[in-house]
């Protein structure tokens, strides 16, 4: 496991990312009634970005690193941000937050006095910075575990609604069918949870292997979502996430998010953003 997160923390694929993740917890809190998020893959759960890590790959200004000045930008796409840029907190002039909020940062933010959480992290260290974040809500429980047989053991959930996140470093040369084993062993258990699965797109045939597994599992409900930041230099360019069971809102809520971030977050020819469904009702 030589994935450290703290390298790419703020990135463009990690704006994407949260960016959604928050419509969904958005989404979710709407009822009164409770729900459980599962965090696969947590991380360390925030990040500094002044830190040796994140100054030396300087990822972050291409992503958080640009969302300082949203003025310029419509009324709808502020409002749908909102809640992701409070999370955020005050920006320095640089653009940099205090401290980068990773998924459970976010997820902590969003929650109310009765949701519940559950952050799985395998790394020693990574672990270690969770557990000592996250230890004094009583909310939340960071569990030392393959991410993988974490959701295995604590779907379906006792209330019913929620949302499983499933985001691994990718190190894996099987990871995406690693993923989608995991996530059809949960759908059977839990078929009404709503599911985020992040993926880079570095590979296309890997992401369409993906892609037609998901669609031929026979499961509705399944949109995809994808950013491209274009440009030629090294490294990853473009990610995509699927969401089974998205809300009924969040479709159109994406499309502004995508069309906004795939202008904002360009590095070169090629920046797009799509969000097409791979299997509808
Ligand atoms: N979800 C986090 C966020 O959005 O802030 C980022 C997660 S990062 C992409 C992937 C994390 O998975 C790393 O912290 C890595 O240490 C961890 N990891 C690697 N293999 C794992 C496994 N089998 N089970 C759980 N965590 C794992």
């Amino acid at each position: 496991m030589n994935y450290r997160h703290g390298f790419h923390a703020g990135n463009f694929a990690d704006v994407f990312k949260h960016a959604l993740l928050v419509r969904l917890l958005v989404y979710l809190s709407r009822k009164e009634t409770p729900f459980r998020v599962i965090d696969t893959h947590a991380g360390e759960g925030a990040y500094d970005l002044s830190a040796d890590e994140a100054q030396r790959t300087g990822e972050w200004r291409g992503g958080v690193g640009r969302l300082a000045a949203l003025s310029d930008s419509s009324a709808e796409v502020r409002a749908l941000l909102a809640p992701y840029l409070d999370c955020l907190g005050p920006l320095d002039p640089e653009g940099r937050p205090a401290l980068y909020p990773g998924s459970p940062a976010i997820i902590q933010k969003l929650m109310r006095p009765q949701d519940r959480a559950i952050f799985c992290e395998l790394r020693p260290d990574a672990f270690a910075a969770l557990r000592r974040r996250f230890a004094r809500d009583a909310r939340i429980r960071s569990i030392h575990i393959d991410g993988y047989m974490g959701l295995g053991a604590y779907v379906p959930p006792k209330e019913r609604r929620g949302l499983v996140l499933i985001d691994p470093p990718f190190e894996r040369e099987d990871e995406f069918d690693a993923d989608f084993d995991a996530f059809m062993k949960a759908y059977a258990k839990w078929s009404f949870g709503i599911y985020a699965l992040w993926h880079p797109s570095k590979s296309e045939s890997d992401v369409r292997k993906f892609y037609d597994r998901l669609t031929g599992s026979g499961i509705r409900r399944i949109l995809r979502l994808s950013l491209s930041v274009g440009g030629s230099e090294e490294g990853l360019r473009s990610c995509g996430m699927v969401v089974v069971n998205p809300p009924f809102v969040f479709e159109r809520e994406a499309q502004t998010i995508l069309a906004f971030l795939a202008e904002r977050l360009a590095q070169g020819e090629n920046a797009g953003a799509q969000a097409a469904w791979l299997a509808g009702e």
